[in-house]
């Protein structure tokens, strides 16, 4: 069956399927080499100076037969040309913008962002003569308002972190390609289970791997999809000058995680719906951040462009900052931690720790507030998830009375 035929369930386990040649290992091999070696000088300067992973490979800095493994099969999955893995999602996030942007050129991005994106917008790039505006994605005008003749990337993060906002992936491809700009998407909390950014118009795709694409916590790792071009302009010489390769072996974990991909995300959103419509009617919960539920801002972009809404949801606990760290000390299930995605459910605290790099006046701005706590939804029994959150929120509502 053609990879085009099929459908994600099974493409997801199939898409780009590698052939051992050597013995014909159902599981592909892991390349632990840090160099290739050649039959003569001829080609070994035809493949260093011609770089072509499917031709043969140099150093595997540049990559190796099962990052490229990896490679082919992200990018068959969001129906992008290439694709480029890197050793953390900040790597493949800071590569794709120094291969898009150069000194004098303007960047917009969305206010509501991930802690270490936001830092590197506002404090790296701007230092590097990037002119960056931060405004609501959610609000097509407020983009159009803030093109420049010199824009040129506007970068979402759709759902966005840690309130899960959504910005409507096609209607800002329109306003990028209208403006000469490429747009570039973070579309780690969704996942290539739930939306292909590319197939909504927008040039570059960018991953933080750890997450779900890994699903089992055992890995950093970030990748890159766009066209064949953009790719290897990420590869040479951004790759190859900043290094931030990724192992072979983690490649190798992250291709063995991904086989679950599918079932995976089912039973996060399955089990993460189930969690917030609960939480929406608790007593002790002022608002839940949720874009499955209707009351969401942007539940509608969600139900058009999502395929579901993920395992992924912040709420606002009454009480404020004493009621979260009491409710953050008492569960009992949910691991006390920054990532996210795993098979098992982790919490943390945005405003002190993923968000704590902005100031109080920007997190207020965009609704990370003290009381509020992010949770990743697991794949564990959703009673036993939800038994744990009340005997949690009881404590906190105790600590505070
Ligand atoms: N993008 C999003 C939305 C994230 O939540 C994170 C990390 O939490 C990153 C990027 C960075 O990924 P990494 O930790 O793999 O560098």
């Amino acid at each position: 069956m053609k990879n085009k035929d099929m459908r994600f369930a099974t493409q997801i386990i199939h898409a780009k399927k590698f052939r051992d040649p050597v013995a014909g290992a159902h599981i592909s091999p892991i390349y632990q080499t840090s160099t290739f070696t050649f039959d003569s000088i001829d080609e070994a300067i035809e493949r260093n100076q011609d770089y072509d992973q499917n031709k043969g490979f140099t150093y595997s800095r540049f990559g190796t037969p099962t990052t490229h493994e990896l490679e082919q099969k992200l990018a068959d999955i969001e129906g992008g040309e290439a694709c480029l893995a890197l050793s953390s999602g900040m790597a493949a996030i800071s590569t794709a913008l120094l291969t898009a942007l150069q000194a004098g050129d303007h960047l917009i991005a969305g206010k509501v962002i991930y802690g270490c994106t936001f830092t590197l917008l506002i404090d790296v790039l701007k230092k590097y003569g990037i002119e960056v505006s931060l405004v609501d994605t959610t609000n097509l005008e407020e983009i159009n308002k803030a093109i420049r003749p010199n824009t040129k990337v506007i970068y979402i993060e759709t759902p966005a972190n840690p309130t899960l906002t959504i910005t409507d992936i096609e209607a800002v491809s329109k306003i990028a390609k209208a403006n000469n700009a490429l747009l570039m998407v973070d579309s780690t909390f969704a996942s290539p289970a739930l939306q292909n950014p590319l197939k909504l118009g927008a040039d570059i795709v960018v991953h933080s791997a750890t997450k779900y694409i890994s699903g089992h916590g055992a890995v950093v790792a970030g990748v890159i999809i766009g066209t064949r071009e953009f790719i290897y302009n990420a590869r040479f010489p951004n790759l190859q000058v900043f290094g931030g390769c990724l192992s072979s072996f983690d490649a190798w974990l992250l291709m063995l995680g991904m086989k679950t991909l599918s079932v995976r995300m089912d039973k996060h959103c399955e089990n993460a719906m189930t969690i917030a419509k609960w939480l929406e009617s608790h007593p002790q919960i002022e608002r839940v951040y949720y874009p499955g539920l209707e009351s969401h801002p942007t539940h509608e972009i969600a139900k058009k462009q999502m395929r579901g809404y993920g395992g992924m949801m912040s709420f606002d606990i009454k009480g404020g900052l004493e009621a979260a760290k009491a409710f953050l000390n008492s569960v009992t299930l949910f691991g006390l931690g920054t990532s996210l995605g795993n098979v098992d459910s982790l919490i943390q605290h945005s405003p002190t720790m993923s968000h704590f790099g902005m100031t109080a006046e920007e997190r207020a701005e965009v609704s990370i507030i003290d009381g509020q706590v992010r949770v990743s939804i697991g794949l564990e029994a959703v009673e036993d998830l939800i038994d744990d959150i009340n005997q949690a929120l009881e404590k906190a509502r105790k600590a505070v009375q």
